[in-house]
């Protein structure tokens, strides 16, 4: 794809996102000359692999002539656990490859490289009356990370999962062949990278449909709720609002089990602001101590955030950014956890176990006295995934992070993992480090099939991990 048309630097400051935001690892420069520590963004496991910076679209294969022990192609690192992560590899750095490329206001669709990041497509799109039609919790994510994990939002049930909104994209391999994917064109090749965790090639750039807005504000609405049944009755009941999400306190038990915050929202409908987001200006400096993280200060955190809300049912606008993205205000609030990182376990199960399944699995990690205030429930619906790996299926997805305790958290993870087995779900690989070889090939029974389609010099510590192929050129 030619580089024209739009350059983020000339429309937006792009490039003051990128430097407020991007990877510590992350520069423009030269390959690092030996290996770097490269943390995912749950800081576990660490590994040191070296970065090999991308910055045009023709740069790869060529930077990986004569390099060892594989490569990975990586955007932002957002993802928790080791997708993301190549050990003593070579991790092909996507986020100077950033430029806006084109943009049709008559249909939405953008073309853009790869390693921009949603941060600067809602720069760019916002103020044109335009908005991402699927969005994770975080907008620091590049367009090629979302489409490797074939990432969800609050929308599921009726926009699908990102990899539904992206036309087109472009494919390079290390044999340096170059393939225009689609449902059309390269039909498997397009199944295989949509969810694909970068194992097919690198994706230099990709079109997305985006959605059209008159306002940044969303209708929000926040109601408690007790209990599973409870939570299920909101959604059938709020299931023609466009987000829905839960928040849900994973300490409490007794009469407080399961109780949270459902929060529902709808693009407005009333034209209002059109502007750009301004930079975040909090950032978690340092590590805090891991014992911060306890059962009672998350109790008590518990039972605010529960009662932030003095009515029992709220109705007003809100911001898009608090509502799509309230971690980001903070930046590096990973660092919360202190210098030992966090595990993230999240699943999805189908509905005919789903609430059995949930219930269980609260208890059980209610029981593991874990402490952990970020705690995520959600529904996704029936829409397909384009992807041959990817994630969703209808049902409930719950997620959550813990703080790591060497003697707890781990075995908490393996129990869980089983306990979704048993149920009939799947977990995320994009937030994973724990699943284990047995646990990923009954998650997702296509891998082989899948295996085929990896690039021979590509591959990432997750892969080597669950399947314990480490083959590579
Ligand atoms: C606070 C927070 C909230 C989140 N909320 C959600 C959520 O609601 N829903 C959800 O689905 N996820 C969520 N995530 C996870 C995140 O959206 C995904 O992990 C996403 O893929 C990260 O993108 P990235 O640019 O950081 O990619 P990385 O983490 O750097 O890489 C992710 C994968 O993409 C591959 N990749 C990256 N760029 C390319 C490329 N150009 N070509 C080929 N492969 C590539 C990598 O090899 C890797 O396998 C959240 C993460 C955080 C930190």
């Amino acid at each position: 794809m030619p580089q024209t048309t739009l350059s983020p630097e000339a429309e937006t400051p792009a490039a003051e996102t990128q430097a407020a935001v991007t990877h510590p690892a992350a520069s423009s420069g030269p390959a690092s000359s030996g290996p770097v520590p490269f943390e995912s963004w749950g800081r576990y496991p660490t590994y040191k692999a070296k970065v090999v910076p991308l910055n045009w679209q023709g740069d790869f294969p060529g930077v990986a002539a004569g390099i060892h022990n594989g490569a990975l192609p990586v955007g932002m690192g957002r993802s928790y656990g080791d997708v993301c992560l190549l050990k003593d590899g070579n991790l092909l750095l996507t986020t100077g490859m950033n430029r806006l490329l084109d943009f049709d206001p008559a249909t939405g669709v953008l073309t853009a490289e790869a390693g921009i990041t949603l941060a600067q497509i809602l720069d760019f799109a916002v103020p044109r009356g335009f908005f991402l039609p699927v969005t994770p919790g975080t907008k620091y994510v590049t367009l090629g990370g979302a489409i490797a994990n074939d990432i969800h939002g609050k929308n599921h049930e009726l926009a699908g999962s990102f990899g539904n909104h992206v036309p087109c994209f472009e494919l390079v391999r290390s044999d340096g062949s170059r393939r225009l994917c689609s449902a059309t064109e390269n039909p498997d090749w397009f199944a295989a990278t949509i969810g694909g965790m970068g194992l097919t090639g690198l994706i230099t750039w990709a079109q997305l449909r985006l959605k059209p807005i008159v306002s940044r504000m969303i209708d929000y609405e926040g109601i408690q709720f007790h209990g599973i049944d409870e939570f299920l009755v909101l959604k059938d009941q709020y299931k023609h609002v466009e987000y829905t999400v839960a928040w849900v306190d994973c300490v409490s038990t007794g009469r407080n089990f399961a109780r949270g915050i459902f929060m529902a929202g709808n693009n407005a409908k009333v034209p209002g602001p059109l502007t750009r987001t301004p930079e975040p200006k909090l950032s978690l400096p340092f590590d805090l101590p891991g014992f911060l993280l306890n059962r009672t200060t998350v109790s008590m955190f518990n039972t605010v955030f529960f009662h932030k809300q003095i009515k029992a049912h709220v109705k007003t606008p809100q911001d898009y950014e608090p509502f799509f993205y309230p971690l980001d205000k903070v930046l590096h609030w990973n660092r919360g956890y202190g210098k030992n990182g966090l595990l993230q376990f999240q699943y999805a199960i189908p509905w005919e176990h789903a609430k059995e399944g949930t219930i269980a699995i609260l208890q059980e990690i209610a029981r593991s006295g874990l402490a952990s205030f970020l705690a995520v429930l959600k529904t996704f619906g029936d829409i397909p995934s384009l992807g041959m790996m990817s994630f969703p299926l209808a049902g409930i997805m719950f997620a959550l992070d813990f703080p790591i305790k060497a003697n707890i958290s781990f075995p908490l993870m393996q129990r869980l993992g089983d306990m979704t087995r048993e149920y009939g779900g799947r977990l995320y690989s994009a937030k994973d480090a724990c699943m284990t070889p047995e646990q990923f090939k009954a998650f997702y029974p296509q891998w082989e099939q899948f295996a085929r389609y990896r690039d021979p010099l590509i591959t990432s510590s997750y892969w080597e991990r669950v399947t314990g192929d480490r083959s590579t050129l």
